[in-house]
């Protein structure tokens, strides 16, 4: 069985979706003609995600599983599908059906005129609360200001990605990955397709606003130093100030008779103050962290269980 095209899947307690979404993405596979896999990576889910992706796996060798030995996050499901993934191109694509899979075909076009990396634009989300919209928006947006590598705006990870981009992409050995980030990182002929954002086949979210909130401290935290540098930004104006402030004092003391006084303020300038160093020990602590992951050295993931991959 030749692999042109391997579909990669993370799935998370996804027990409501994951049968429609194994039909539709199996339905437009068989439309394109190419020989294609499926993998579908079970994050550590704690429903029956995974022993209806066995039942399905069962009558369909096309069909390729990955179990996780915990739940290891969405970007790391991504990456375990790619590092199995034999096909000449990959694609990336949420098993809640928001992202639809009758994009594909368009993808493949794209990849076959010769673009390497093909991302799906969102033009419209629908069914997605104001405030998901509202912060993705404000995030792509204050990423990009912040980072000197360009990261499409309102581009998830629905993406496909030549084998070539696959490869380099799994040179890269870096812990709390942004993979959308990276995958603009490392360049190649890059274009875009455009599709509206559906709503959720059935079930809920599984990026509460704490996951949510890690992804955007890795995306941060992996393409800029620039939140590193804004002590020195703040530290220079404080400075600056009460250099100003002291000569206004000098001065209060020597030609007037206005008495110095306040201790009120000063208990506010302390507080204020002691507040702004918290905040930037904790921005320098999120980069200590991340370097603490690097050197750990441990694996990325850990598979508990793999279907389907011995080749028949
Ligand atoms: N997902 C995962 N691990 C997680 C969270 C999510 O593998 O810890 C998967 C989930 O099953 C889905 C995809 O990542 O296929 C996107 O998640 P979701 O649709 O809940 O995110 P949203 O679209 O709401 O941002
Ligand atoms: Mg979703």
């Amino acid at each position: 069985m030749s692999v042109t095209v391997s579909v990669v899947v993370p799935l998370y307690n996804e027990e409501e979706v994951i049968h429609e979404s194994y039909r539709r993405l199996k339905e437009v596979m068989d439309g394109t003609g190419e020989g294609y896999e499926l993998i579908f990576v079970n994050d550590g889910s704690r429903d029956q995600t995974w022993a209806m992706a066995c039942a399905l796996a069962e009558a369909d060798p096309r069909l390729r599983l990955i179990g996780f030995s915990r739940n290891f996050g969405h970007q790391t499901a991504i990456t375990a599908g790619m590092d199995e993934a034999a096909g000449d191109a990959v694609v990336v694509i949420d098993a809640d059906l928001q992202d639809p899979p009758e994009v594909i075909p368009r993808m493949i076009e794209k990849w076959r005129e010769g673009y390497q990396v093909v991302y799906g634009l969102r033009t419209k989300r629908k069914g997605e609360s104001f405030f998901k919209k509202a912060t993705a928006k404000l995030f792509y947006r204050t990423l990009n200001a912040l980072t000197d590598v360009t990261l499409p705006v309102d581009a998830g990870d629905f993406r496909l990605i030549d084998r070539a981009v696959c490869d380099t992409l799994k040179k890269l050995p870096e812990r709390n990955r942004y993979v959308r980030g990276l995958v603009s990182w490392v360049g190649f002929q890059q274009t875009a397709v455009e599709y509206v954002r559906a709503e959720r086949f059935a079930g809920v979210t599984k990026y509460p606003l704490r996951k949510m909130l890690r992804l955007a401290g890795d995306a941060l935290t992996s393409f800029s130093y620039k939140p590193l540098k804004l002590s020195i930004l703040i530290g220079s104006l404080v400075s600056i100030a009460s250099f100003v402030y002291a000569i206004v004092i000098i001065c209060q003391r020597l030609f007037t008779d206005i008495l110095i006084s306040g201790w009120a303020t000063l208990a506010c300038l302390t507080l204020f103050f002691n507040g702004i160093i918290l905040i930037m020990m904790g921005i320098i602590g999120q980069y200590v962290g991340r370097i603490y992951d690097e050197t750990k050295g441990r694996p990325l993931y850990i598979v508990a269980q793999r279907v389907n991959f011995e080749d028949p």
